[in-house]
């Protein structure tokens, strides 16, 4: 199945000028979810993961299934004010303002390999702040992995120390 065909844009969503890119018409078809997290687990097969952080909240429909089926622990990366015990945070930049992501202290022991999942990658900073969090606890970036990939935004150029990879691109 080819999973482009299963993603559905909406223009001018959440506003003006954005097409939107919605994949609840991906995850509502078993046949094209399974086969994208099948592609996702083809990443990293081979490789020994011990944590998938899975970034809020998209992030989470695939991490954790994908942890499940890599035999790896799930971590949440959650916006600011989610998380109930100890945090670290980073703040990274949006088009207006800024936006902070936080993870728990506790949740990354160093030298964890680390797959860092989300639904879609377009600036790359909220997955840029997310590796960082990672880092400062001592956790190796294994890879992350992205449904979509909005090519033309460029995120990719801020994330060349890792291995990056997108089932589908625009
Ligand atoms: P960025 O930090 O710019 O890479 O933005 C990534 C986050 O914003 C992802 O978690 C996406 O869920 C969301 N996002 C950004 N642009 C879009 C878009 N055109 N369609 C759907 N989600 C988007």
């Amino acid at each position: 199945m080819n999973l482009r065909d299963t993603i559905r844009d909406i223009k001018d969503f959440p506003k003006k000028g954005i097409v939107f890119k919605d994949i609840t018409t991906l995850l509502k078809d078993p046949v094209a979810f399974r086969q994208a997290l099948d592609e996702m687990t083809d990443v990293v097969r081979g490789q020994k993961i011990d944590i998938v952080v899975g970034i809020e909240s998209r992030g989470f429909i695939f991490g954790a299934p994908l942890a499940d089926r890599l035999g790896s622990g799930f971590v949440p990366a959650r916006k600011l004010g989610k998380l109930p015990d100890e945090t670290i945070q980073e703040e990274y930049a949006l088009e207006y303002g800024t936006n902070t992501i936080e993870m728990h202290r506790d949740a990354i022991q160093p030298g964890m390999r680390v797959l860092i999942a989300d639904d879609l990658l377009a600036t790359g900073g909220t997955v840029e702040a997310t590796a960082k969090l990672v880092e400062s606890l001592g956790g190796e970036i294994a890879g992350l992995v992205f449904l979509i990939e909005l090519k033309f935004l460029n995120g990719r150029s801020r994330l060349t120390r890792y291995p990056v990879t997108a089932l589908i691109e625009y």
